[in-house]
């Protein structure tokens, strides 16, 4: 067994194999072709090698495991053969331009979909296998050979870093754990593993050679087990069962209210990064979602999603959730959000740069298909707007202008939209120092206290030496909370907060008595953040 130390990002026990990840793999880009029938003669030609290679372990099953288990190449290879799912793959390549590793993957996708929404047993079943095939077809038409864990087993991944746009691509329902050589507490990819509820560490120090091996990641204690003994591997699964316990536990106070002990009520909302949290948005019974990063639709892809393509998006949040309010907070791309067809420039200060609404008030053609799309939107579902990086009165004007072009040209067209709240992200000094002159100029504010710590602190989020600095409850941030909340008031706005501290329940309490009406976090912290609300109490003691 060797033990490992790092530093835990989130919590949790993950047991399972390792897999080395190697940058740019798993992830299928969507590229434009000009030659759809080559494109398509590659799909075929690639389709054919998956049926042989399925001939082969069909006959290799055969002699090692019998006819009854050989059989499911069978059905890969008749999968790979049915009309349907090639008409699909050719529709895609032909109609949109699109490269075959993107028609396949969206493929394989849809029709995974289509299958798990079934009622019948066995077809549920099937859903696993033709995301099984697609990816097989995906590893040919990229040259890349087979793989080495086998099918559909979920795995630890490990890797010296993963970019946000990276993490976001991988088949969450594969990954148990993140384990990274660099990053920081505060990056993004922690982020995400604290919305996929599953135990993330950074700074371990591996080696190559532990692809492959079993081992336990125990997010509790910031350390990794690689081919943990007997007794590990016990007290770990104990540990796992435990939690998996409390949990359950939890799961009594879904559809109960966010009230405290002296009866006030908060509004308890999700951050979420793509559709594919709502699940989980639904499952941990969130009252609305507080921050939808949209920037991470721009950063799954290589060329600017359409009008049409965010359009769909807004509307299956909005419809999933209801009539629950829905915050989408527009395109926050630049520092560690990087998607290369933006074409930034390399920039010495990229946190301190060319930014966020900076770039949006800047290129107005992307920010106008955006709020294009979200007012679009507004018609399926309780929809808000808030804007990022935010630092002065005369950008809020400016954008509300834009706003108003974009109205005007949806009536002319006869496009139906609602009026929408708007909102800004407070989350650099400057915006929570003029608080009370913003709060005039809109219906509420959202505290970013990751950026907001950043900034404030002069501390880069993204810098794993200085993570021992960087305290989002230094008392500068405190104070600038109780001064946010009151000139949010006082201006007649409801104030909330979204940054990671929204969940560090040792100051829920204060957050009720500073005055804020919503905190927003990651799905599974919604519970315990209920709990907490329902122990506390809301009215500074006499
Ligand atoms: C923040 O800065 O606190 C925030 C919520 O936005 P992000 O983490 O996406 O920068
Ligand atoms: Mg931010």
């Amino acid at each position: 067994m060797k033990i490992q130390q790092g530093k835990s990002v989130y919590k949790g026990i993950a047991i399972g194999k390792i897999s080395i990840y190697q940058n740019g793999q798993q992830v299928v880009k969507r590229r434009h072709v000009d030659d759809v029938e080559a494109e398509i003669k590659r799909f075929e030609d690639a389709r054919d090698l998956a049926v042989e290679q399925l001939g082969n372990l069909y006959e290799k099953a055969l002699t090692e495991v019998g006819e009854a288990n050989a059989a499911i190449f069978e059905v890969h290879q008749m999968m790979l053969e049915d009309l349907d799912y090639e008409e699909s793959i050719i529709n895609i390549i032909r109609n949109q331009e699109l490269n075959a590793e993107y028609a396949v993957a969206s493929t394989g996708e849809n029709f995974s979909e289509m299958f798990a929404s079934m009622d019948d047993d066995y077809m549920k079943g099937r859903a696993a296998d033709v995301k099984d095939v697609s990816e097989r077809l995906v590893r040919v038409l990229s040259g890349v050979g087979e793989e080495r864990l086998g099918t559909d087993e979920p795995v630890i991944i490990v890797a010296d870093d993963l970019a946000p746009s990276e993490t976001i691509q991988l088949d969450k329902s594969k990954v148990l754990a993140f384990i990274t050589r660099h990053g920081s507490v505060n990056s993004h990819t922690a982020i995400l593993a604290r919305m996929m509820n599953i135990p993330a560490l950074i700074g371990v120090d591996f080696e190559q050679d532990w692809d492959g091996a079993l081992a336990v990641v125990d997010g509790f204690q910031g350390t990794v087990y690689v081919e943990p003994t007997k007794e590990v591997l016990e007290e770990k699964r104990r540990i796992q069962e435990e939690e998996k316990e409390k949990e359950r536990l939890l799961q009594n106070l879904k559809g109960e209210e966010n009230i405290t002990l002296d009866g006030r009520k908060i509004n308890l909302f999700a951050n979420i990064g793509n559709v594919s949290d709502l699940g989980a948005v639904l499952q941990n019974d969130a009252g609305g979602i507080g921050l939808f990063r949209s920037e991470f639709l721009y950063l799954e892809r290589d060329t600017y999603p359409t009008e049409e393509e965010q359009f769909q998006v807004y509307k299956r949040v909005a419809e999933t959730m209801g009539g629950k309010k829905v915050i989408i907070r527009t395109l926050d791309i630049g520092a560690d959000k990087q998607a290369d067809y933006f074409n930034l420039d390399k920039e010495e200060n990229p946190a301190l740069g060319y930014r966020a609404i900076r770039i949006c008030l800047d290129r107005t053609d992307i920010f106008k298909t955006q709020l294009r799309a979200i007012y679009r939107a507004s018609m399926f579902g309780t929809i808000s707007i808030m804007f990022p990086m935010i630092i002065s009165v005369e950008e809020v004007r400016r954008i509300k202008e834009i706003i108003q072009e974009v109205k005007d040209e949806l009536k002319q067209a006869q496009v139906p939209y609602k009026d929408v709240e708007i909102g800004i992200m407070i989350e650099t000094p400057a915006a929570a120092m003029i608080s009370d002159l913003l709060a005039k100029e809109v219906d509420f504010f959202s505290v970013g206290t990751n950026d907001l710590t950043q900034y404030t602190l002069a501390i880069d989020r993204q810098n794993p030496k200085l993570d021992h600095l960087y305290e989002p409850d230094h008392p500068a941030i405190m104070r600038m909370l109780k001064m946010i909340a009151d000139n949010g008031h006082k201006g007649g706005c409801w104030v909330g907060i979204c940054g990671e501290l929204a969940a560090n329940l040792e100051l829920t309490e204060e957050f009720l008595k500073m005055g804020y009406d919503e905190l927003s976090v990651s799905p599974t912290f919604i519970l315990p953040l209920r709990q907490k609300v329902r122990e506390s109490k809301a009215l500074i003691d006499a």
